[in-house]
C-alpha cells in the first residue's frame, strides 16, 4: 500500500499487514499517519492525495468562518480516533485553486478522498455525532 508521508511527502510503499498508523517514513523517520489534522495546500495537495491509498479527509476552512472554527475541535478529536483515515485541512484563503477546482462553494466543506475519487462530500458544521455518522455511511470505521 502507497502512503505519502504527512511530514517530508516522500512515498512509502508498506506491506499490507502494517497498519499505517504504526508505520514510519522510510526517508524521515517520522510517523506516516498524524492524529492531528495535517495542512494540505495548493502545493501538496494533487500530490499527497492522490498518491495516497487510505482514505483522506479533507476540511476546507477559513480564518474568518465562525462554523469552521467551531468545528475544529471536533475534527481534531476524531482524526486521532479514526486510525485508518488521515484527516487534513485546507485554508481556502490559502489554496485558491483548490477551492475553485473541488468548487467549494460554501465553508465549512469536507471532501472524503479515496486516491483521485471523491467517496463524498458534505456543506456546514456538524457535530461530532453527525460527523461519525456520516462517516459510518461512508463506511469508514475507527
Ligand atoms: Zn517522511
Amino acid at each position: 500500500m502507497i502512503v505519502v508521508c504527512p511530514h517530508c511527502m516522500k512515498k512509502n510503499n508498506l506491506p499490507a499487514d502494517v497498519p499505517v498508523a504504526e508505520a514510519q517514513c522510510g526517508q524521515c523517520d517520522q510517523d506516516l499517519w498524524s492524529a492531528h489534522p495535517i495542512a494540505l495546500n495548493d502545493d501538496n495537495f494533487m500530490h499527497f492525495v492522490p498518491n495516497t491509498e487510505i482514505p483522506v479527509f479533507v476540511d476546507f476552512w477559513a480564518e474568518w468562518c465562525g462554523p469552521c472554527k467551531a468545528m475544529a475541535p471536533v475534527f481534531e478529536r476524531l482524526a486521532a480516533q479514526y486510525k485508518t483515515v488521515q484527516f487534513a485541512k485546507v485554508d481556502t484563503e490559502v489554496s485558491p485553486k483548490l477551492s475553485q477546482f473541488f468548487q467549494i462553494r460554501s465553508i465549512p466543506s469536507l471532501i472524503l478522498f479515496k486516491q483521485t475519487t471523491q467517496l463524498g462530500r458534505i456543506a456546514g458544521a456538524m457535530n461530532a455525532t453527525q460527523l461519525e455518522s456520516w462517516l459510518h455511511q461512508h463506511k469508514i470505521q475507527k
